[in-house]
């Protein structure tokens, strides 16, 4: 996304500099005193210099668009299309005015905006095609213009080392890019981290408190169907006064294990207390919801935990509390009415859910 903003960025700014090239060739044309020197006929001339590198400048920018705009071709492509579509109009100034040396360099530029992309690749391909493009500037100077010039391959020389030096600059920073983004990726992962750090319970790694208000308050804003279950771990002071805490920690992990493999793919499990549980589930039909709250309680019930040291088996037991959201309920009184459906199940002798209908 990124990428393909900075191409129709940069693919204006070359089509602003062609239009900046073709209006100097006019002013080249018309104020240059040594275009009356060339030996060329002003027609020639004309197509030479002006008609030809603009119709060229026209045809790369028409094609550049093409390419840039087609859904057909992958990112890599699109960069490199850019970076061509630079490296032509610097080309073309560069084979039009080899007379003026400075523009012999001109494709640099082209190396120079490949950074953008930070792909070493593209950067490459471009220094070679500058360097046969100055032995093509080399060869169309001394064939048309500048026959046994001494200078022509002290200057040709001259644009190869630049333009080497400019592909060693422009790798280097390219490298400096890399570290940048990578520094920037790991700061990036680090804060998500830290984040879903936030939203989570240290202990079992369920949703906390935060999480479930939050989720409640996004799934009612958008209108969905919500239910919301209270959990509690019935007798839970006794487990912890009778094998102590560390076993106490066991049966949530194992609890949590369980709202994992029912819940996470359709709902958000949560602790929100000490042994008190919630599940959000958004768009589910009542007898699923019913059945997987039912799926949860039969699992830990028959789940035989080994907690006294003299390999005693201890069965456990959950009581839940299931509402609908109605229609203007506030989140404050759902989750009350959820909780009043739980203490529901613990007065009706416990290990068992309570649905109470909107
Ligand atoms: P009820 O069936 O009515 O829910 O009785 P209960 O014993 O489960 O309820 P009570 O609220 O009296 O006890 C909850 C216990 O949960 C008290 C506390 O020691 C324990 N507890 C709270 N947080 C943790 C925890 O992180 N780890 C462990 N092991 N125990 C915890
Ligand atoms: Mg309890
Ligand atoms: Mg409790």
């Amino acid at each position: 996304m990124l990428n393909k903003r900075w191409r129709m960025l940069l693919f204006k700014r070359f089509s602003i500099i062609a239009f900046v090239i073709f209006l100097t060739e006019v002013i080249i044309f018309l104020y240059d005193e040594r275009v009356g020197l060339l030996c060329f006929s002003i027609p020639i001339f004309l197509i030479r210099f002006l008609i030809i590198p603009s119709v060229f400048n026209i045809i790369v920018l028409v094609i550049g668009y093409l390419l840039l705009k087609s859904e057909r071709y992958s990112e890599t492509f699109k960069n490199i299309t850019i970076c061509m579509v630079c490296f032509f109009l610097c080309v073309c100034v560069e084979l039009t005015h080899y007379v003026f040396v400075p523009v012999l360099c001109a494709p640099v530029i082209a190396i120079y905006i490949s950074i953008t992309f930070g792909n070493i690749k593209i950067t490459r391909l471009l220094t070679v095609l500058s360097i046969i493009s100055l032995i093509l500037a080399g060869i169309i100077s001394a064939v048309e213009l500048r026959a046994g010039d001494k200078e022509l391959p002290f200057e040709i020389v001259v644009a190869i080392i630049i333009t080497v030096c400019s592909d060693g600059i422009a790798s280097l920073l390219i490298q400096r890019e890399r570290e940048r983004m990578n520094f920037m990726l790991q700061c990036y992962q680090k804060q998500t981290e830290l984040s879903e750090q936030l939203n989570r319970d240290t202990l079992t790694g369920l949703y906390n408190r935060k999480v479930m208000f939050d989720v409640l308050h996004g799934e009612i804003e958008q209108g969905n169907l919500v239910y919301l279950a209270v959990l509690d771990i019935d007798n839970f002071k006794v487990i912890n006064d009778t094998y102590g805490h560390a076993k106490g920690d066991e049966v949530l992990l194992y609890l949590s294990k369980l709202f994992k493999k029912y819940v996470n793919r359709i709902g958000y499990p949560i602790r929100f207390g000490g042994e008190e549980f919630a599940i959000i589930f958004s768009n589910l039909h009542e007898e699923n919801v019913i059945a997987i709250l039912e799926k949860i309680r039969t699992e830990l019930l028959n789940h035989t935990f080994v907690l006294a040291e003299n390999g005693q088996i201890t069965h456990i037991t959950i009581s839940s509390g299931l509402v609908r959201h109605r229609g203007l309920q506030s989140i404050e009184e759902l989750f009350k009415s959820a909780d009043r459906a739980m203490y529901q199940a613990k007065k009706r002798g416990k290990n068992n859910i309570v649905y109470v209908r909107g």
